[in-house]
């Protein structure tokens, strides 16, 4: 019951953050633009995206990942004790820093074919937040260990929150607001400006990271720009890019 309550808090925050920052997007002139000039299935593309991350994402995660772990080792539920706040940061940091790798190893080679379609938008706003091929959610690490771990962990509290802040910073390194997120202590974040640079045209394999940009500077992976670049995504054609979406093929 208290899982059900903190998860329907936590959807509550998230979709009022969401509206929030699609909303803030329409007072910059160039994103309004960009957004009202996007086709109808590209609209259609990047609601199914976000209704699978947001619906049923956390339905695989509590229905198969939660009542399966239930059923096969239910001796083990609740089974780690551990402070609120080390469950704050082994969400919050160290499953982010698997994530940078994860991340990563989906620029490369074979792995590339199913997260294309994340940099296939031509415009930077929160809709692509969740624009992945359908069979991508299941290679996110996080995917797997958040159902684990709420599973596992007696006091889920810290972990939980842990997770609906990765959620709320998602959703604002996608959003184009905030450039506040170049300051200290925000620029230990994946500011907006980061994560645009890893979608843009011009600079490649930059800026993996999800919450922290810090896993980036310590891999030589990060790339500083203070303006967002001119041109964004793949330029993919429609077909392919619904193509991708169920193959994974670019
Ligand atoms: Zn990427
Ligand atoms: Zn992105």
């Amino acid at each position: 019951m208290d899982l059900e309550l903190s998860q329907a808090t936590k959807y509550i925050f998230i979709v009022a953050i969401f509206w929030l920052a699609a909303g803030l997007v329409f007072f910059n002139r160039d994103t309004r633009r960009e957004m009202l000039a996007r086709p109808l299935s590209i609209w259609i593309l990047d609601l199914v995206g976000l209704t699978i991350h947001g619906v049923l994402v956390p339905v695989f995660q509590y229905y198969i990942i939660f009542k399966s772990m239930d059923y096969l080792v239910p001796e083990y539920r609740s089974s780690i004790v551990i402070h609120p706040t080390v469950g704050f940061l082994f969400s919050f940091v160290f499953i982010d820093y698997l994530y940078y790798w994860n991340h990563r190893i989906l620029h490369t080679g074979f792995f590339w074919r199913f997260h294309h379609l994340h940099h296939s938008g031509e415009s930077f706003d929160v809709f692509t937040t969740s624009r992945n091929s359908a069979i991508t959610t299941l290679l996110i690490v996080y995917i797997w260990m958040n159902g684990a771990c709420i599973f596992l962990i007696q006091d889920r509290g810290g972990f939980a929150l842990g997770v609906l802040l990765s959620n709320l910073l998602d959703l604002w390194r996608h959003s184009r607001i905030g450039f506040w997120g170049r300051f200290f202590p925000f620029s230990i974040f994946c500011s907006p400006i980061d994560h645009s640079w890893h979608h843009s045209r011009e600079v490649y394999g930059r800026n993996f990271g999800g919450n922290f940009i810090i896993w980036d500077k310590i891999h030589g992976t990060y790339y500083a720009n203070r303006e967002l670049p001119k041109k964004f995504g793949l330029a993919l054609p429609t077909e392919t890019i619904w193509r991708s979406f169920w193959k994974g093929m670019p």
